[in-house]
């Protein structure tokens, strides 16, 4: 038995161009899954393709804007089309808006809810009836820190990382039956293009993760793809409506 063996399986992966979507597509093509990136930038999943095609993997690109319905429902029919079935979705394109609450506009709350909670539920309503055909699937959300705690600049986005813990808990429940797992993973404080704007816009951040993380450093996009693996993985069939921090223990200490 190998519990993390993921050949002939299908993972559709939204924002798998780049950060961490890339960092878990990795993981879970170790395994042997084929891969479907999502994502709205060409230029960006080229590179990722080039990079999961030198590991070894079977890679395609969709391009896809999760806060469409129209676009998650095509996103999971092109996965099938090119490659027959769809058994993994990880639920990663995210974004932020870094303003105080008073300054937050409410187009700009929706754009951040959409693109990050919203965008989660259309594409696991959208890839449901794949993952029933093929007797079970794995979904796997993005959470945050911000899934935890709260933060001054962050009132729509933690909103929305709050919203993924618990819809991943529903819809756990909800799928039990049918033999799909629902989980959230809660990224630490990760280097990716999001979190580099994120340090220029606040002074001492660099720092003040490294000294609260009991492992001393920010995390690597490689460093979620273990995760990516093992919720993917059979490893994983009796873990469901789980919360897990991959965050050197940032959540941990005080
Ligand atoms: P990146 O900015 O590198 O990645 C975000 C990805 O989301 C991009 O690949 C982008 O692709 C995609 N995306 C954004 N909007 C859309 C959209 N409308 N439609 C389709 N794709 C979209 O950031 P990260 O890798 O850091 O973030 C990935 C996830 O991890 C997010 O959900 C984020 O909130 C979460 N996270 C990150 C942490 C960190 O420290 N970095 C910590 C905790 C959580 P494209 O530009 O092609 O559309």
């Amino acid at each position: 038995m190998n519990l993390f063996d993921l050949t002939g399986k299908v993972a559709v992966i939204t924002g798998g161009n780049g950060g961490i979507g890339l960092g878990m597509a990795r993981g879970i093509a170790s395994c042997g899954a084929t891969i479907v990136i999502a994502g709205r930038d060409r230029g960006k999943a080229d590179a990722a393709l080039r990079a999961l095609r030198e590991d070894g993997a079977q890679a395609s690109f969709i391009a896809a804007d999760v806060t469409k319905t129209a676009d998650c429902q095509a996103l999971v029919s092109g996965a099938v089309t090119l490659h027959g079935r769809v058994d993994i979705l990880v639920n990663n394109a995210g974004t932020s808006v870094r303003k105080l609450p008073q300054d937050l506009s409410e187009d700009e709350w929706h754009h951040v809810l959409d693109t990050n909670l919203t965008s989660a539920f259309r594409c696991a309503r959208a890839a449901y009836p794949e993952m029933l055909r093929g007797g079970g699937g794995k979904i796997i959300n993005i959470g945050s820190m911000m899934s935890l705690f709260g933060a001054p600049y962050a009132v729509a986005y933690a909103s929305s990382k709050g919203g993924i813990v618990q819809m991943s808990r529903a819809l756990a429940t909800a799928w039990a039956k049918d033999n799909i797992q629902v989980n959230a993973v809660l990224p630490g404080w990760i280097d990716t293009d999001l979190t580099r704007g994120a340090r220029q816009q606040v002074p001492g951040l660099q720092d003040s993760v490294e000294q609260r993380t009991p492992h001393g450093r920010w995390g690597t996009a490689d460093d979620m793809a273990g995760i990516a693996a093992f919720l993917a993985s059979p490893a994983s069939d009796f873990v469901t409506g789980t919360a897990i921090p991959v965050d050197g223990g940032f959540s941990i200490a005080m």
